[in-house]
């Protein structure tokens, strides 16, 4: 009798204990739920006492993760927190800069001002300079917060012949030397006349142009027309600069052609007039930067910056 008893005792002790292991995960499941319930309700609240209201706080909800408006917001209120979140290119971790350039800046458009923040124009020109390491990259991006470290020795550069350069010695890498020859032989066919008079320079010779500039001119002109050793595309091999360095360029059939084709062939107007303040150089009518046809075209038809393509459309 105690013996047929045997397996059903077995049976009964699996039993109670799939029984207890199935309740145990129901009751964790439901200590987590009530956890997460809890931790919502206190941000929920804590950014009530702040002064958000319940349609704000659904927004931050929406966009900003449990563990970010942890760390980011529960420290004070941000007035345009909401206005800047609405902008795609919205980084939480860059939010007081966005409060402190707006203040500065009371007349952008908050989006503007979360553009300009990832670009870096909170910051004092030729501060918080990055290296660059992409140099070889035919989007690698060089200005007065981003620099070649060293001296880069291309093994890609091609002498640009006469008469497509003023004296036959102006270098650009090969990748943009085709391009620039059809682009110079199609604005002649349109009786454009263009030519290079300036490609490739070394750090040495960056550095001899700006100390130049310094001399000549003063400081804050050198600083507005003029890049240091490091901070010139013209170092990347791939920037020229077109027929003159006369500001009165401008007003030439030349530069009027240029401004609405050189995008066809891959290259851009990189100091355009207006755009001084992302640049931060004065507007050059002579200078063109090579980046392939996908990218000037959308910089083109966008009259954008290469700073605001980078940061638009980085992922391409
Ligand atoms: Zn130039």
């Amino acid at each position: 009798m105690k013996r047929s008893l045997f397996p059903l005792l077995v049976l009964c002790l699996c039993a109670i204990i799939l029984i207890s292991y199935l309740f145990s995960v129901d009751l964790s499941k439901a200590s987590n739920t009530t956890n997460n319930t809890k931790e919502e309700y206190i941000y929920k609240e804590e950014l009530l006492n702040l002064g958000y209201n319940i349609k704000e706080i659904k927004q931050i909800e929406n966009k900003i993760s449990k563990k970010n408006v942890k760390d980011y917001l529960l420290y004070k209120k941000y007035d345009n927190l909401i206005s800047f979140l609405s902008s795609p290119y919205f980084k939480i971790e860059n939010i007081e800069r966005y409060e402190s350039y707006y203040k500065n800046n009371p007349n952008y458009w908050h989006d503007q001002v979360v553009l300009y923040v990832q670009i870096g124009l909170d910051q004092e020109f030729y501060t918080n300079i990055k290296d660059i390491n992409n140099y070889n990259d035919v989007t690698a991006l060089v200005n007065k917060y981003n620099k070649l470290k060293d001296e880069i020795e291309y093994e890609d550069l091609t002498t640009i012949e006469k008469p497509y350069s003023n004296n036959g010695n102006e270098k650009i890498r090969t990748v943009a030397y085709e391009t620039l020859k059809n682009m110079i032989d199609d604005a002649k066919k349109d009786n454009i006349d263009l030519f290079v008079i300036s490609g490739y320079r070394t750090m040495v010779k960056q550095n001899n142009l700006f100390n130049n500039s310094v001399k000549n001119n003063g400081l804050s002109h050198a600083l507005k027309y003029s890049a240091k050793a490091g901070h010139s595309e013209h170092q990347l091999g791939l920037a020229i600069d077109f027929n003159t360095t006369n500001p009165n360029f401008e007003n030439t059939k030349e530069y009027k052609w240029l401004k609405m084709n050189a995008y066809k062939y891959g290259f851009i107007e990189r100091y355009p007039k207006g755009k001084e303040i992302i640049t931060g150089f004065a507007f050059e009518p002579w200078h063109y930067r090579y980046l392939g046809t996908n990218i000037s075209t959308k910089i083109f038809e966008e009259n954008i910056t290469f700073e605001e393509f980078l940061i638009k459309y980085s992922s391409i």
